[in-house]
Formats: C-alpha cells, structure tokens, sequence
C-alpha cells in the first residue's frame, strides 16, 4: 500500500515535470515566450544580449496604517497576485511623524511590514516628517538618520543600510553623511508618478508612462550604465504607499511592469520580482552603492 502511494506520487510528479512550460522550466521568460514579435523584430541582438530584469518595489513616505491604510493594502497585494507571489519590497519610512511611525499604529504597521518579509529603511527620521535632508545641517540630519534607523530596529530588529532622501534632494555634503553612518543612497530607475507633485490620483496614463521609463532602462542595460547583480539586472522602481490609488491599483501596476518590460523587448527573469528578502537588500545595496541609475534626473 505504501509502496503504491509511492508510486503514484512518483508518476505524478513525473507528469508535473513533463507539463510545466519551458518558459517556466527555465530561469528566465524572454520576449520570444510572451509572444511580443513587434519588440523582438524591433531589437532581437540587444533582447538576447541583455540580462534578465528583475523588479525591486520601493514605497516612500510610510507607514499607512489603521483601518482605511494604504500600507495594508498594498502588502495583501504583494503577497497574493497572479503575477509573482511573494514579492518583497523596501519601505521607506518615516519613523517619528505622528501620522506615519511615531504613533503605536504606525509602529504595529512597521514590524506588520518587516514581519512579511519586506525591508525597511529611513526616509525621515524626523518628528516633523518629510524635509529634505539638504535643508537640515549636517548634524542634524546624521541625528535624524541615527534616530530613524533606531526606530526601525526597535520593530523590525533590523534596517536596510539604504536611505531615500524626501523629494529626492541630496547634494555632496547630505551624501557625506549617508557614507559616514554607513549608508547608501538609493534613488530608483522608474518612478510611478504618483508622488503629491503629480496630484494624488492622476495615474491615467500611467501604462504609456511606465512603457517610457522601461524604455529608459532598456537604453541604460545596452550602455551598461545597469549591471547585473547575482545574474539579473534589478530595476528600482519608486511608488509611494501612503497614496490609496496606488494602494487600490497594486496589482494593475504589476502586471503594467511586466507588459511595459516586453513592449521594450526586455528579458524578465523568472520570477519577475523579488520574493527573497535577502537576495533583495544584496540588490539594493548593490544598486546604492553602484550609484548610476536609468534616470539622471528625479521628479
Ligand atoms: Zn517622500
């Protein structure tokens, strides 16, 4: 009897083996799996030359806690969709304003954050909240970072050595200071344009936006400003949780990646997005440190 179960078992797995498509067999699916002849014709000797691109999701100005939180929202998301289950991404925070970190809610979302496995770094550590670091002086913003980073330690046990300045502003002196606390700057390669300088819910044409910005990548990995890192190029792409039409539209924006990546002819590893919490802050500081990025410039 048991030897049967076995065998059926073993005739199971064995047809499990024989049905799974190639495409997912293998570590990456190329344009040519996604059925996209127009981009391959378009550039089929830089499609095959190019490393696959695997997504790292970065949320600013968090948490967004309670009942009607946008945070929460987004991590059911990132857990459960139908393009890559599991995601993991990095958070920045802002650890001390009362409507982000510094309340218990915002605290609870913090170690509910870490505790899925996603990364969490400062983006203020400031009472105040989102002031650009290039307004504070360099001892306050080392003691603003300090504190941050104490804040996310004291929920999660751990923080990402990556930092994203508010309104991206930096300059020599506010670098200084990341490299002096041990920390790495990390801007992204595609921004979601759903930061407050946009308007909170104009993401109409966030689809032929998105399209342009992996255009953008595509130009950066044939001119090797974007390296791969462990066998994948990671794309840093910027969304803000604390928006609840991003937080609504999550997974749309997943899959809108994907479909932009093959529209511009770019390999997808397999999975399309990070869903390993430690090979994702390899990438993040790899990327931090690497400092060149598809974007020259920042909204
Ligand atoms: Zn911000």
């Amino acid at each position: 009897m048991r030897r049967l179960t076995l065998a059926a078992i073993a005739t199971v797995t064995v047809i499990a083996a024989l049905v799974v498509p190639p495409a997912l067999a293998e570590g990456t699916v190329t344009a040519a799996d996604a059925d996209q002849p127009a981009a391959l014709t378009k550039a089929p000797d830089a499609a095959q030359a190019l490393a696959p691109v695997r997504f790292l999701l970065t949320f600013d100005d968090g948490p967004d806690s309670g009942p009607d939180g946008s945070t929460p929202v987004i991590l059911r998301q990132l857990a459960n969709n139908p393009i890559a289950p599991g995601i993991k991404a990095v958070f920045f925070v802002q650890t001390a304003h009362r409507r982000r970190g510094g309340s218990p809610e915002g605290q609870a979302q913090m170690r509910d954050t870490c505790a899925a496995g996603h990364l969490l770094a400062v983006h203020s550590g400031l009472p105040e909240g989102h002031v650009p670091h290039t307004r504070l002086t360099p001892e306050k913003l080392a003691d603003s970072l300090r504190s941050g980073e104490a804040d996310i330690v004291a929920q999660c046990g751990h923080v990402a050595p990556v930092v994203r300045p508010p309104d991206w502003a930096h300059n020599d002196a506010t670098e200084a200071v990341y490299h002096q606390l041990g920390l790495d700057m990390l801007m992204a390669d595609a921004n979601a344009r759903d930061g407050k300088i946009y308007g909170w819910h104009i993401s109409l044409r966030r689809r032929s936006h998105m399209v342009s910005e992996l255009e953008r990548v595509g130009r950066a990995m044939t001119t090797h400003r974007l390296e791969p890192v462990d066998g994948v190029v990671p794309v840093i792409v910027a969304f803000h949780d604390t928006n609840d039409f991003t937080a609504s539209h999550m997974t749309d924006y997943l899959q809108i990646l994907v479909d932009a990546a093959r529209e511009n002819g770019l390999p997808l590893a397999d999975p399309p997005f990070y869903t390993d919490t430690g090979a994702a802050e390899q990438a993040a500081v790899a990327r931090a440190k690497a400092g060149l990025y598809a974007r020259e410039s920042w909204p």
